[in-house]
């Protein structure tokens, strides 16, 4: 069944919330756009300094950086080009794998992803004045519908290590290397890295399904 973007024609339950999803997506767009301009930065260039400043330190790369905006790697290293030339971004070798060329973020790359931080304070704000009944089936709901699309391709999912199949926590409390393990890449884990967003995150609780 194929229908139009137009609200009159989406009149079920689904096709309303779909809209309303799509108006919202809108609108991270345009605050991305305004957010941007304001710093001088392209939308792309806003996301690639939140993603630099919260991935895992093994994704922030040029290929980790082209997944997470869903471009080519050309277009991903074009952006890091960008924001090399602002001076906010360097590129340099990964400490455990020297062969590995990662992006990191100058001290003004830093000052500029803080400054960036509250991005979604207005949208939180419009959910934080739903009653909480409605703000956990939300959560449930739309966490179920980021699942769909994360299977379907659309979306990838960034999270932290707390609550992915892949960490044993305190596997091995006495190794300097870090008390916790991936599973993952079948590597002890520093408490510090726990807190990074992972492109290899897999829920330990999957939802929807
Ligand atoms: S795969 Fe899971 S446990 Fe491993 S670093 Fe990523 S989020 Fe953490």
């Amino acid at each position: 069944m194929s229908r139009a973007v137009n609200p009159r024609q989406r009149n079920t339950l689904p096709g309303q919330i779909a809209v309303a999803l799509y108006r919202i997506s809108q609108a991270v767009g345009r605050i991305l756009r305004e957010r941007g301009k304001q710093a001088g930065l392209s939308p792309a260039q806003v996301e690639s300094l939140l993603f630099l400043k919260h991935a895992r330190p093994q994704a922030r790369t040029i290929g980790g950086l082209a997944e997470r905006l869903g471009v080519s790697y050309a277009t991903s290293s074009g952006v890091a080009d960008a924001l090399e030339n602002k001076r906010l971004v360097r590129r340099a070798p990964l400490p455990d794998d020297q062969r590995v060329v990662s992006l990191r973020l100058t001290s003004e790359g830093t000052t500029q992803a803080d400054r960036l931080e509250d991005l979604l304070d207005e949208i939180e704000s419009a959910i934080d004045s739903l009653p909480d009944k409605d703000q956990a089936a939300l959560r449930r709901a739309t966490q179920a519908i980021v699942y769909r699309l994360q299977q379907a391709g659309y979306v990838k999912v960034y999270e932290m290590c707390w609550n992915c199949q892949f960490f044993r926590k305190n596997a091995h409390p006495d190794d300097p290397a870090g008390r916790h393990h991936c599973a993952f890449m079948d590597a002890p884990l520093p408490e510090e890295d726990t807190c990074f967003e992972c492109p290899d995150f897999q829920p330990a609780d999957v939802v929807g399904n």
